[in-house]
């Protein structure tokens, strides 16, 4: 068993707890969280041990009367490795005390690139990260790209990547985040951050990246245009793709025109928080002219990062080989039925 702690317990802190929760070969020692508000009740409702950074380990739990178990220094030390959940930036400052303990740690996408010595996406990089002390799963876009671009390079040879991320505005739950009347340049500058973080892991690959940021807070929406090194047919792209669990091939025809139609479709098929984990590429969407692809996809930014998350454990632990833990984690959370 590898005993997981999750610090931070926000978005995607709580998915991650969740899923460790869920695989047969490890268990949560607790979350660790600052705010003690409904989600921290709502962790020791769960049955997850919960713990605050040491500052606060005196405050009882206040007027909410939430039971604590201890401090954030408990749960590294109790723990075989720590998934860092925090804030964007939050991580980079824990990363002194995790170093001082024999505790390994998956950081986020929010983290620079520096916060550990190898960047994480299950499909293009799990080796690199084998018995390391610590990675970074790559942010939410960067994971729909790697995902993507990995088996495409695979089977036909990728050449270069064009490619303009149509941003959510925030997540559901942040009310401070915008636009909510425009379409802005995010960053205004070319290339976005996206393509030096997808060469985090895929570094080989020539891409182009440009970011647009829209008032919505279901899902980011990629357009591609893949430069390929052979000119392969629309089928064998979808034959290609099909064979991905953590691609799903989402057709217009079956009503699936837009993100919250896929977002729903996840709430109807009864999944957690209505997650979808898996890149959505539109199947009539993909075009090929010569050597030229292109495609549309959507991501789900609270979900896409958390089975990444559970392999990065895995890759830590040396516990598996990238496909064996790829497998474990898509059955045990249902990824790609
Ligand atoms: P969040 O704000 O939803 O959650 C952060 C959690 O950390 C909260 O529970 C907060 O109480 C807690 N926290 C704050 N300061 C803390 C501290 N000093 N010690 C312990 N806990 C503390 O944030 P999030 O959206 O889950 O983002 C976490 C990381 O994941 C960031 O690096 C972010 O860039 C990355 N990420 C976010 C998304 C997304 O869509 N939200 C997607 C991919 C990656």
């Amino acid at each position: 068993m590898i005993h997981v702690g999750i610090n931070g317990y926000g978005t995607i802190g709580k998915r991650v707890a969740a899923a460790v929760d869920a695989q047969p070969d490890m268990t949560v020692v607790g979350v660790s969280k600052r705010s003690l508000d409904h989600e921290a009740a709502a962790a020791v409702d769960r049955g997850f041990d919960l713990y605050v950074p040491d500052t606060a380990a005196d405050d009882s739990g206040g007027s909410c009367d939430i039971s604590l178990t201890g401090s954030t220094t408990a749960l590294i030390a109790e723990s075989d490795i720590i998934v860092d959940a925090t804030p964007a930036g939050v991580g980079a400052d824990n990363a002194e005390q995790y170093a001082q303990t024999d505790t390994a740690v998956v950081f986020q996408g929010g983290e620079a690139s520096t916060v550990a010595p190898t960047s994480f996406c299950a499909r293009a990089n799990y080796a690199e990260t084998v018995g390391q002390a610590a990675t970074r799963v790559v942010s939410c876009n960067t994971t729909g790209l790697a995902r993507l671009i990995s088996p495409l390079d695979e089977q036909f040879g990728v050449a270069s990547v064009d490619c303009t991320l149509i941003r959510r505005g925030g997540d559901p739950t942040q009310s401070n985040r915008g636009p909510i009347n425009d379409i802005v340049p995010d960053p205004v500058t070319v290339p976005s951050h996206h393509a030096a973080d997808l060469q985090t892991v895929l570094p080989s690959i020539d891409v182009m990246t440009k970011g647009v940021t829209v008032p919505a807070t279901l899902m980011h929406v990629h357009s591609l245009t893949v430069c390929l090194a052979s000119a392969p047919s629309v089928d064998a792209v979808h034959d290609c793709l099909r064979e991905e669990r953590r691609i799903e091939l989402v057709m217009s025809a079956y009503g699936q025109d837009t993100c919250a139609d896929l977002r729903e479709s996840a709430y109807d098929q009864d999944r957690h928080r209505g997650d979808v984990w898996e890149n959505c590429v539109w199947s009539e969407s993909i075009a090929v002219d010569g050597r030229s692809l292109s495609l549309l996809q959507a991501i789900h930014q609270q979900a896409d990062v958390i089975p990444e998350n559970i392999d990065a454990i895995r890759a830590l632990a040396a516990a598996d080989d990238a496909e064996t833990s790829r497998q474990i984690t898509n059955d045990a959370l249902g990824v790609g039925l």
